[in-house]
C-alpha cells in the first residue's frame, strides 16, 4: 500500500485549526491578535488543548512562550524545535506567524497519526509578540527568551491605549521584571535547531506556477535612515528662471533616478539588494506656486550581505554630495540604523533542500526579506532554517491569502525534514 502523504491526510485537521482560530480573532476586515493580549492568549490556550489530546508535554516559560514537546527515544539529546508567533498586526492577515504555528501543530498531530517515534524530542514553540506594530518593538517574546529584552523596553506605549508593555505583560500574569533580568528563560543548549515555516511576505513564490515552497537562504539585514533632508531654496515658481533655482524636489528626483540606476546595475552584477524611499515630503507650507526648498525623506536598504549594504550606502552618500554640488542644494543623512543580516545554518538548510528533492516537492531557494523570530535564535547560536509558503496579496494587511494546498506542501516538507533529521 502506498504511503499516505501528510498533504492529504492532515488537510482537514489543518483547515479546522485555521478556521477555529480565525473565528475568535476576526476583526473586520482582517484579524487582530495583539501580542500579550487576550486573542494571542487564546491561540496559546487552543494549542495547549490540542497538545493535551496528543499527549504532548506542556511547558510555559517565564515570558509566556509556549513549548509543546513530543518526547523522543533518547531524551538526553537536544531537541529539534519548530514553530512561529501567534500574534498578528492590527486588522492583519490570518497567516503571518500563525501558518508556522499550525504547521508545527499539524506535524505533531501527523506524527501521532502515523505513529512516528522520533529519536530526539521534537518541541513546538509558540512565541509571543513578534510584531512591532502594537508597542513598537519586534520579537519581544523571543528576545526575552534568550535574555536580550531590555528594562527600557517595558516602558513602551501601546499604539492606541494608555498602556505600557509592562502592564500588558503583567495583565496576563507574567512577571515583566523577570523577563528583562538578562537570563534566558530556558537552557538554550537544549536545542539543536529551529525550523520556522512562514508565509512569504513578497510576491516571488506566488509568481511561480510549480514551485510553491521556498527554502530560505538567509534573512536580509538592513541599513536605515529615519529622517534625511534635502535643503534647497524656496522661491516663486513663476519668477525664478531655471538657472537660479535650488529646487530640493528636482534634486530629490535626480537622486532617486540615479540610485535606481545603480541598484539595477548591482542586481545585474548578482548582488542581493532592495532599496526603498518610503517617506518623501515637502514642507506643510509647500504650495503649487512655490519651488520647494526642502524635502524630507527616509531610506531603507536591505541585503543578505552587510558588505553590499555598506558599499551601497557609501555610494548613496557620494551621489547625494554630487547632486547637491551640481544643484546648489545639500543632502543630509541622519544616524544610520543597522540591523544585521542573519544566516541560516547551511547543514539544516541543506537537509531541508535534500528532503524536498527526495520527496519531490518543487521548491526554489530564496532570501527572506523580512525579519523573523528565527533571526533571534540564530544570533545566540541555535542553527536555524526557514521554509516559505506562497502567499497572495502581500502581508501585514488583511488581504493576505494563502492557499491551503500550498501550506500542506510546506508542512509536508517540515514533517519530512523533522522525520529524517537523524537518519
Ligand atoms: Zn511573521
Amino acid at each position: 500500500m502506498a504511503e499516505q502523504l501528510l498533504r492529504h491526510g492532515a488537510y482537514e485537521y489543518a483547515k479546522k485549526v485555521f478556521d477555529d482560530i480565525r473565528a475568535f480573532s476576526i476583526d473586520e476586515p482582517g484579524v487582530s491578535r495583539q501580542g500579550y493580549g487576550p486573542k494571542e492568549q487564546m491561540v496559546h490556550d487552543y494549542m495547549i488543548e490540542q497538545a493535551k489530546q496528543l499527549d504532548l508535554e506542556v511547558f510555559i516559560d517565564k515570558c509566556g512562550n509556549l513549548f509543546l514537546t513530543l518526547p523522543g527515544e533518547d531524551r538526553t539529546l537536544p531537541a529539534l524545535m519548530t514553530g512561529s508567533h501567534g500574534d498578528s498586526v492590527p486588522q492583519g492577515g490570518h497567516y503571518d506567524g500563525l501558518a508556522g504555528v499550525v504547521a508545527a501543530m499539524t506535524t505533531m498531530w501527523w506524527m501521532r497519526q502515523v505513529g512516528h517515534k522520533p529519536k530526539r524530542d521534537i518541541t513546538m514553540l509558540v512565541t509571543r509578540m513578534e510584531e512591532s506594530s502594537w508597542f513598537g518593538k519586534a520579537y519581544v517574546g523571543s528576545l526575552a527568551m534568550v535574555g536580550q529584552l531590555e528594562p527600557i523596553d517595558l516602558e513602551l506605549k501601546h499604539r492606541y491605549r494608555d498602556e505600557t508593555l509592562r502592564e500588558a505583560i503583567a495583565s496576563l500574569g507574567f512577571d515583566p521584571e523577570a523577563m528583562v533580568n538578562g537570563e534566558p528563560s530556558v537552557d538554550l543548549k537544549k536545542f539543536c535547531g529551529f525550523i520556522e515555516l512562514h508565509i512569504e511576505q513578497g510576491p516571488t513564490l506566488d509568481s511561480h506556477e510549480k514551485e510553491r515552497v521556498g527554502v530560505v537562504t538567509g534573512i536580509r539585514g538592513n541599513l536605515r535612515h529615519k529622517e534625511c533632508h534635502v535643503w534647497g531654496e524656496t522661491a516663486h515658481s513663476g519668477a525664478v528662471n531655471k538657472e537660479y533655482r535650488h529646487d530640493a524636489g528636482m534634486a530629490m528626483g535626480e537622486f532617486l533616478m540615479s540610485m535606481e540606476k545603480h541598484w539595477e546595475e548591482w542586481l545585474e552584477k548578482g548582488e542581493d539588494l532592495v532599496f526603498t524611499v518610503g517617506v518623501m515630503k515637502t514642507d506643510p507650507s509647500s504650495a503649487i506656486a512655490i519651488i520647494p526648498g526642502h524635502v524630507q525623506f527616509s531610506i531603507d536598504m536591505r541585503s543578505l550581505s552587510m558588505d553590499t549594504l555598506a558599499r551601497f550606502h557609501k555610494l548613496m552618500e557620494e551621489e547625494g554630495a554630487r547632486i547637491g554640488a551640481k544643484r546648489g542644494v545639500k543632502f543630509e543623512f541622519d544616524r544610520t540604523l543597522v540591523c544585521e543580516a542573519s544566516g541560516v545554518d547551511p547543514d539544516l538548510m541543506g537537509h531541508i533542500a535534500k528532503t524536498a528533492e527526495r520527496c519531490e516537492i518543487p521548491h526554489i531557494h530564496m532570501p527572506s526579506g523580512a525579519g523573523h523570530d528565527a533571526a533571534v535564535y540564530e544570533n545566540v547560536g541555535i542553527p536555524v532554517a526557514m521554509i516559505f509558503v506562497a502567499n497572495q496579496d502581500g502581508s501585514h494587511n488583511w488581504r493576505e491569502k494563502m492557499k491551503l494546498e500550498d501550506f500542506m506542501l510546506g508542512t509536508e516538507l517540515l514533517f519530512k525534514s523533522i522525520e529524517s533529521y537523524d537518519d
